[in-house]
């Protein structure tokens, strides 16, 4: 929405020493770059650096990285936009209002469904205090909530009648097709409006700023669905929220804990566990663990036991670690959900379970042995592989040194055995692949598909992803290359896009750091955004390579590169070969292929 020339006008007079100084003391010298005291997490000796030639920031402990840009999103916690907006004042640049007419017309309808919500989660809140809502409260008083807790989680009734609140709202004078898109009502056979909650105790869902969004409906009784969930709307997409974390976010408490649905919420709170947020599934989403990454670095799960364990929940609780977020799981036991424990044995036995919440790996340990033990017998053969496994995807050396002696004594085998399946596996995975020059860990291994969410994850990525680090850093290196690279060296999709800008700046010696991570903002790989990487790519190049071996990294990453995207299409056009009986298109296959093989064997003959 911001004019590009604008975005470059902040940028240019935004100097990111004189920025970053405002919030860290950089007294420390370093070869061209300053160091200082990381402001992302809490250290004593200096690992954060700043480059005023590269007008990039890198921490060598928590590796937060980027530009201008992503320093005031990550140190105020804000959006890209509000970060433009904070430095243009700063800097004092005006950004032009939009003159855009759907731009006008888009703000003006979240506008307005904002009031609707507003005006929908008043009247359910009357309904439950007022003359009717005696069945909601009853509810209310069999799951212990007081009307304390109901208020300050906003909660309502919707009336046992079909149109309430439609005929609540038409007194305010809202137009049927913009009600229709607040996702509160639905249209029955003759064309009308009717409520989408009836007969239901009402959670409306509050964004991070306390703003409703939406709403869940729950049954009094034990008809199905249980739950209702108000659909997605333009100020409402599912996995971006979570519920109660505009209360949570004051706790004093400086972590947060993670239980399931609503109820669960509203009853820690009540307990006084006042940093508990839901997840409203179990599956925690990327932009969920963004969003805790905002607030904190320390989430206590609060899952049933049945939960906890499913693969959905765990590879949520991977998506936090990966972020940097320490994870521990409280187990409740004989599998209750925390609202029921809370209910049955008050709130003092519940905090004595949070003191004792296990580290994410010890549960996984846990977790991995309930699913390999029948009965008694515990299937030693099949743990031991699985534990391994765990252990060897664990970062931290020492970590995986301590939990392969536990492992060791719990196999009845020596802690150097044990040590030395974890590390093979540890290595192993990136030892097949890695460049041969590649930074250590630049990224990690990854196999999960691409998806919409701007996810960039294959090893290929990493790898072309470092090829373009190495062009930023240098850009002189473009001349010393023997065939120059192009868009279709890259994988198809996202990193195409990335790499056809990065190139053609490339191409005009204009690529930098700073600009390849300005081309990488809104891409992830494994988690973790692209411009962290390329961030951490470019801090440490430079000290790895001298100019001729960075040429040669290029020439070779090129090559791989190459070889990978022609096997790939040798195996499409085979593919296709054997799925088609036309002579005539056999024929044009056959000769693509022919063509491919060439090429093969020229690359590898360089
Ligand atoms: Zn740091």
């Amino acid at each position: 929405m911001i004019p590009e020339q604008v975005i470059e006008e902040i940028k240019s007079r935004s100097e990111l020493v004189a920025v970053v100084e405002q919030y860290v003391r950089l007294d420390k010298r370093s070869g061209s770059n300053f160091f200082g005291l990381c402001p992302f997490h809490s250290e004593d000796t200096p690992s954060f650096s700043v480059s005023p030639s590269k007008q990039i920031y890198y921490c060598f402990g928590c590796h937060k990285g980027g530009n201008v840009i992503h320093f005031i999103m990550d140190i105020e916690k804000c959006s890209y936009v509000q970060a433009i907006q904070l430095l243009a004042d700063r800097a004092g640049v005006a950004i032009p209002e939009p003159d855009d007419e759907a731009y006008r017309k888009r703000s003006e309808l979240n506008r307005s469904l904002q009031t609707i919500c507003l005006e929908a989660a008043r009247y359910y809140f009357h309904c439950l205090t007022g003359a009717n809502g005696a069945p909601g409260r009853e509810y209310l008083t069999k799951r212990g909530v007081t009307s304390q807790t109901a208020r300050k989680f906003g909660l309502g009734y919707a009336l046992e009648e079909w149109d309430g609140l439609y005929r609540h709202l038409l007194t305010l004078n809202y137009q049927d097709d913009l009600l229709m898109k607040s996702g509160l009502f639905k249209r029955g056979k003759t064309g009308g409006l009717y409520d989408l909650f009836r007969h239901r105790l009402i959670f409306p869902i509050l964004d991070a700023m306390g703003r409703v969004v939406a709403f869940g409906g729950r049954v009094l009784d034990d008809s199905v669905p249980k739950y209702i969930n108000s659909p997605e709307n333009p100020i409402y997409t599912k996995g971006r929220h979570l519920y109660g974390l505009n209360l949570a976010k004051s706790s004093r408490k400086n972590c947060l804990v993670m239980v399931e649905g609503y109820m669960d919420a509203i009853a820690m709170h009540q307990a006084g566990v006042d940093n508990t947020v839901a997840s409203l599934g179990t599956a925690l989403t990327e932009q969920q663990a963004q969003l805790i990454r905002k607030y904190t670095e320390t989430v206590i799960i609060a899952y049933d036991a049945d939960a906890a364990g499913q693969p959905a929940a765990m590879r949520g609780l991977d998506i936090l670690g990966r972020r940097g977020i320490k994870v521990t799981v409280l187990q409740v036991p004989e599998g209750k959900d925390p609202d029921e424990y809370i209910r049955r044995n008050g709130p003092e036995r519940f905090h004595a379970l949070l003191e004792k919440a296990l580290p994410l790996l010890d549960f996984k340990l846990l977790a991995a042995r309930r699913s390999k033990t029948s009965g008694d017998e515990l299937d030693i053969m099949a743990y031991q592989d699985v534990a391994c496994q765990i252990l060897a995807q664990e970062e931290n050396a020492i970590v995986r040194e301590l939990y392969a002696n536990r492992l060791a004594e719990e196999l009845n085998a020596t802690a150097d055995t044990v040590l030395r399946e974890i590390e093979r596996r540890h290595e192993d995975p990136d030892a097949k692949h890695a460049p041969r020059v590649a930074a250590p860990h630049l990224v990690q291994p990854a196999s999960r598909p691409a998806s919409e969410t701007g996810q960039l994850d294959s090893q290929v990525t990493r790898e072309e992803i470092y090829l373009l680090c190495l062009l930023a850093v240098n850009p002189d290196l473009w001349d010393q290359i023997d065939s120059k690279p192009a868009t279709g060296d890259f994988s198809p999709g996202p990193m195409q896009e990335v790499a056809a800008s990065a190139l053609a700046l490339a191409s005009r010696r204009q690529l930098d750091p700073a600009s390849l991570i300005e081309l990488g903002s809104g891409f992830q790989v494994r988690g973790r955004p692209v411009y962290e990487l390329l961030a951490r790519a470019s801090m440490k190049l430079e000290e790895t390579f001298g100019n001729q071996e960075m040429a040669a990294a290029v020439n070779e990453q090129l090559r791989r590169q190459r070889l990978n995207r022609l096997r790939q299409e040798q195996v499409r056009l085979n593919q296709e070969l054997s799925a088609t009986d036309d002579t005539n298109r056999r024929q044009v296959i056959r000769q693509a292929l022919r063509e491919v093989t060439e090429q093969l064997i020229r690359l590898k003959q360089n």
